[in-house]
């Protein structure tokens, strides 16, 4: 995906947050997001993006977030994405 294509929409499948990041940082979202191009891993049977910050697989990704219903939780991280556009290689690993 080109950084262009980032730009103008956001991929759910791509965007991740760390629910472990979350704790670490008294929920400071913005330090808590990342994006990644990765496959996801498979540890036990569940296929799971680890954390490039913490290394964790507490993760979810956008997608998923929005399939379990978390809209509010989802719109507020998108807010961030959408703020934090053309420096979005801070979120990288
Ligand atoms: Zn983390």
């Amino acid at each position: 995906m080109s950084f262009l294509q980032m730009l103008r929409k956001i991929d759910r499948t791509r965007w991740y947050v760390c629910h472990t990041c979350l704790g670490n940082t008294s929920h400071n979202a913005e330090r808590s997001i990342f994006y990644t191009e990765a496959a996801p891993v498979n540890v036990l049977g569940r296929r799971v993006m680890p954390c490039p910050r913490c290394n964790d697989t507490n993760t979810r990704s956008f997608q998923q977030m929005k399939e379990e219903g978390s809209e509010a939780a989802l719109w507020g991280l998108e807010r961030i994405v959408k703020k934090n556009r053309g420096a979005s290689s801070r979120f990288a690993p």
